[in-house]
């Protein structure tokens, strides 16, 4: 056991699989959880998903020695109020959320002293929400970042990176910027690339309407399972990691153009250089344990 009692602050796709893997592991004496709807309270307790499911966050938190905000970004810092007078002394705060700068000026005004924030993020998820999406094998495999700030305590860190390798994640520490200049390259980008893709699909009513959806083929298809991501969560993800996103976008765009030029103008060797580097791109992701070569990305079975 990694921490007597964790209580669990939303409980969707990310907290639900951390206490399927937390019950699993044996990580956690007592699992605490609350979300926002009567709706998703009732429906954790019907599954199980906690052994105590409270009305409000500051009943969730009373005695925890870890606490997890698994809401979407812009709701933290009002939770973060709402709990930080009722945080036992010595206890651990983190959070799962995908920007991390945001959080902590969110968050970190709100947390008392003795209080240990140490914000993190698993770069594992699905495009399913809710408490009943959630399975303790989500995070093997896939790194946690976590982003401690200076004065840290060594102890505290070490004792949350635990209970993340324990849930089966690899641990790296980083600056909240860097992490989410990295992230708008790796997934907040891609993410609008794909809402806009299918986007420009559903403009193009005469197709959509019925050739779009019949001939679907691979890469069409896995846009539409990105750009089913939850709306919520998503929209704050590009509100409160601005500055990167719009970095990246800039650069996306004007390679974009390069591209547009050499199919307009016939450079087939540019595109046909420009595609075996990303080619070899994939390859390092396989080779690294990321993904997997299976076609449709060994998504066919469901996870
Ligand atoms: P989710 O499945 O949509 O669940 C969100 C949960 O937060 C729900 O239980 C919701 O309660 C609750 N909630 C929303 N507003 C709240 C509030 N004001 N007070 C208390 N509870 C509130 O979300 P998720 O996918 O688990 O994402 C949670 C966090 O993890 C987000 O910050 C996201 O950026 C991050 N993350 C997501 C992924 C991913 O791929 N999904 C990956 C890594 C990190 P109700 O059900 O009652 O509305």
């Amino acid at each position: 056991m990694i921490y007597r009692r964790v209580a669990l602050i939303g409980l969707g796709l990310i907290a639900s699989s951390m206490a399927h893997a937390m019950r699993a592991g044996g990580l956690a004496g007592e699992i605490v959880g609350t979300a926002r709807s009567a709706e998703t309270r009732a429906t954790a307790l019907e599954i199980g998903l906690c052994d105590r499911v409270t009305d409000s966050a500051a009943e969730a938190v009373e005695g925890a020695d870890l606490v997890v905000l698994a809401t979407p970004v812009g709701a933290m810092a009002a939770v973060a109020a709402e709990i930080a007078p009722h945080l036992a002394p010595g206890a651990t705060l983190t959070d799962v959320g995908s920007v991390k700068r945001a959080v902590v000026e969110a968050v970190a005004p709100h947390v008392p002293q003795g209080v240990r924030f140490i914000p993190g993020h698993p770069l594992a998820g699905t495009e399913q929400s809710g408490p009943r999406s959630g399975f303790a094998t989500l995070f093997h495999n896939r790194w946690c970042l976590l982003v401690p700030p200076e004065d840290a305590d060594p102890e505290a860190v070490k004792r949350l990176a635990r209970l993340w390798e324990g849930m089966g994640s690899h641990v790296e520490t980083m600056d909240p910027d860097h992490h989410d200049l990295v992230l708008a390259v790796t997934s907040h980008v891609p993410h609008l690339i794909a809402y806009t893709m299918v986007g420009v699909a559903d403009h193009l009513r005469r197709v959509t309407d019925s050739e779009v959806i019949k001939y679907s083929a691979a890469g069409f298809r896995d846009f539409t399972r990105i750009a089913a991501s939850d709306p919520t969560m998503w929209r704050d993800v590009f509100l409160t990691n601005k500055e990167a996103t719009l970095e990246v976008l800039g650069r996306f765009t004007e390679e974009l153009f390069v591209l547009q030029r050499a199919i307009r103008s016939g450079d087939g060797e540019h595109l046909h250089a420009y595609f075996t580097r990303t080619r070899a791109i994939r390859r390092g992701i396989i080779e690294a344990g990321q993904d997997t070569p299976a076609p449709d990305f060994g998504r066919g079975s469901g996870r």
